[in-house]
This record gives structure tokens, sequence and C-alpha cells, in this order.
């Protein structure tokens, strides 16, 4: 660890508390962003193949203008007539289905989904939320508890019902085709009836379709749309959670309820919206917003800003000129097949899979038994950063290896996670 390593760290402890997450056992000191690069202080540079926030790249000096062409000429809070969020508003309502007409904004993933809840809450009359039961979904508290990486599933309320992520790896063996299916399915028809016993009753299923946090499980076929007809029978609404997989995550499709033929009642965006910029949104039909603000006028400070939406804006102008989605379904691929060549040759990858430019690698210390390589997930993520790549990992074993790179990721930056990623794993196995 460099002496200035070293000197940060003590002063964000001591500042910030020693519980402020942080990567890597050698933490990184990011003084520059670039494309798919970051680099530290000492001018090492790292191919970024974790962040999604930077989503067209870091600093993509068109982002970088429209912010600054806009913070020079007007920032206000929202409570004035301006184009610029108008505008924003009706080229992202392009992007959905006709019945996703209206818009409100908040500055966060956490606070979009705090409304999207309140809104369910309110127009359904009923309390129940159903989620995975490896969810997260912000740190407000009201969503904290529809989470259980911040908040034991045993310190939920009655309000809240959990199903089990429906990962085919992970399920009890022997079960495949429609008994797979069916077993998932009915931890959801038991989460109704628990929602529907306790007298909460069913607001909303808040669901990533992609199941981000979740590990991107490969889920049965149809399971999505099949969870949200039962959800939808018993009285509640569908809430698709979007920060992660908004905006070309999945490669094919804007958005990923779209690829999984699954039509929300409501839809939260965040992270990528803006490039790093805090931006946020709930869409829903008119009816929905509007009984919301009816019954609770909606109001927060910083959202949908004049800069905030100008810098929204030119995400979409780069996502377009830049055809930032067939680009990412390209390099999916390579990375996906690259990944699964890789399987056969690594005992230790248990389960590949891809969900766009997403990828995870569930890592196993016997591939028979399944047992979470939580070790040697640490050693590969922590030798990456030290040969210059990001990855993390995820899972509740913290097993899991992922690769999310920004879409701005490309043919030679596939080529270099891939080969670095090869000789990490040839030392850590001895192979
Ligand atoms: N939803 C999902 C799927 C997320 O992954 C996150 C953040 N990891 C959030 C919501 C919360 O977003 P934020 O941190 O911007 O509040």
């Amino acid at each position: 660890m460099t002496d200035l390593t070293d000197e940060l760290l003590r002063k964000r402890h001591r500042l910030m508390g020693r519980f402020s997450p942080l990567f890597y056992e050698e933490p990184i000191v990011a003084v520059k962003g670039e494309g798919c690069y970051l680099w530290d202080a000492d001018g090492r540079q790292y191919l970024d193949a974790y962040n999604n926030v930077p989503h067209v790249g870091h600093c993509h000096s068109h982002v970088v203008d429209a912010i600054t062409r806009q913070a020079s000429t007007l920032n206000v809070h929202t409570r004035y007539l301006n184009p610029v969020v108008l505008d924003y508003s009706e080229r992202l309502l392009t992007k959905f289905d006709d019945s996703l007409e209206s818009v409100i904004y908040a500055c966060s993933g956490s606070e979009a989904n705090e409304a999207a809840v309140r809104m369910a809450r309110h127009y359904t009359g009923k309390q129940g939320v159903i989620v995975t039961d490896l969810a997260y979904h912000g740190n407000t508290e009201a969503i904290a508890e529809m989470g259980t990486e911040f908040m034991p599933e045993s310190r939920h309320s009655q309000r809240v019902a959990t199903f089990t992520t429906p990962d085919r790896y992970r399920a009890p063996s022997g079960l495949v085709g429609d008994a797979l299916a069916a077993y998932f399915l009915e931890t959801v028809d038991a989460a109704i009836a628990k929602l529907q016993d306790s007298g909460a009753g069913v607001a909303a299923l808040l669901v990533c379709p992609g199941f981000a946090n979740e590990g991107i499980p490969e889920a049965p076929p149809a399971f999505l749309s099949k969870a949200a007809a039962r959800v939808r029978e018993a009285g509640g609404l569908i809430i698709a959670d979007e920060v992660q997989f908004g905006f070309g995550r999945s490669a094919t499709h804007w958005f990923s309820h779209q690829k999984f033929g699954v039509i929300p009642d409501i839809v939260t965006l965040g992270k990528p919206m803006g490039n790093g910029h805090p931006i946020s949104a709930v869409l829903a039909s008119r009816t929905l917003v509007e009984n919301f603000g009816e019954w609770g006028m909606y109001f927060n400070t910083f959202a949908g800003n004049p800069v905030s939406c100008a810098a929204a804006n030119a995400v979409l102008d780069v996502l377009e000129t830049e055809q930032l989605l067939p680009r990412a379904e390209r390099n999916s691929k390579i990375v996906f097949d690259a990944l699964k060549a890789m399987q056969s040759r690594y005992d230790c990858f248990g389960d590949v899979r891809e969900g766009g430019l997403f990828f995870a690698v569930d890592l196993v210390d016997d591939p028979v038994e399944k047992t979470p390589a939580t070790a040697l997930a640490n050693k590969v993520v922590n030798q990456m950063r030290q040969r210059g790549v990001l990855i993390s990992r995820i899972g509740p074993n913290d097993n899991v290896l992922k690769i999310r790179p920004p879409l701005a990721f490309d043919s030679e930056h596939a080529d270099q996670l891939l080969t670095t990623l090869e000789s990490v794993m040839e030392d850590v196995t001895g192979g």
C-alpha cells in the first residue's frame, strides 16, 4: 500500500467511519477517468469492467459539455416551468410502452423505489410488497426492509414477503423444466398468501427483471410474466426496478422488462441515467401519477432540475449516436463465449451467466457440491485489480464474480479483461 493510500484510508476512517464501504484489499486512489479507464494517483491505468454509472464512458465529453452549458445558463428547482425537463421527459417516454405515459423525478434509485412503492400502496390501498430473497432496492427505511443485504429478513415487517430467487444453478438438484418453474412460482404464491393472511394485502411486486443484485440468475422461461400474472391476480401492481438494467444494459433492449415481455405498471430508473450526475425517475400511467400527486404532493428539491435533465438527455444522445446497444450485444457475446470456454478448463467455474453486458461467474470449491468459493473469489478480484482490471463479486456468499463494464466497453477492452482473467485463473488455481 502506498503512503498516500494509507493516509487517505486513515483519514476516511476517522472522518467517515470504518464501515463506509470500499473495494479491494488495496483500495484505489482514483483521480481521473476517461472512457473505460480509470487512473490512480501514481498514474497507473485500470480497465473499468465494473462500473455501470459512467454508462457511456467516464467523463464523456458530450455529457460534460451538456452539463457545463446548462449549469452556466440556469439551474433551479422544479417549481418553475422549464422546457429542458419536458423535452427530456417526452424523449424518455418514447422508449417505453404507451401505457407508461408520465414521469416524476428523484435523485437516487432508492428515492425512486420509495416513491414507486408509496404510489402502489396508495393506489391499491394495500401495504404488502413482494421481493426476492436476495433483493436490494435501496437504502431508505421503507426500501431497506425489502432487501436482505442491509436488513436481515428477520427484521422485515409484516409488509414484506420474499420469494426464492429463480436461480436454476442453485435450485434443488433434479428439478428441471416445468417442475423447476413450478418450484419457484410456488414461492411467489406463498409470498402472496403470507401478505394476505397477515392482513397487509398485496400492493406490489418490486423486482429487477434481470435480477442484478441476485447475481443475474437464469430464471426458467417466462418466469417473470407468470409471477407478474399471479401478483396482478392478487390485486398488486408490478414495479420494474430498472435502476441497474435500464438504458441498454441487457444489450438487446433499452429496458430489461422489454426482454422478458412484461409491461410493468411502474418503472424506476437511476444509476446510468445521468452518467454519474444524480438523477432518477418513476414512470407510470397518468392515472397512477395523478392519483399519487393528488394524495400526497411529491416534491424533491433537486429532482429533474435542468442540469440533471441536460445530462440525462446527453446520455440518450450518446447511446443513440454511438450505437452502444448493438456494441454491447457484440461484446456480450465475445465475453460470454470466452467465459464459457474457460468453464470447460476451470472446474471452479460452477456457473457462467450473462445478462447483456453483465456477466456472473459462480465460483465453487467443489463442482458437484457447488460449495461457494468465497476465498477464491476474493483472491481473483484482488489479483485482477493488481493486474489493472476492475471487477467485483456478489451473492450471499460473495463468491460470484461480477463483471459489468460501462457500455462504452469494446472488443479491445474485452481482450484485456479476458487475457487478464485467464492469467489470474492460471495463477490462483495453479493450472
Ligand atoms: N435498485 C437496484 C436494483 C440497485 O442495484 C440499487 C443500488 N445498488 C438501487 C435500487 C438503489 O440505488 P441508489 O444507490 O441510487 O439509491
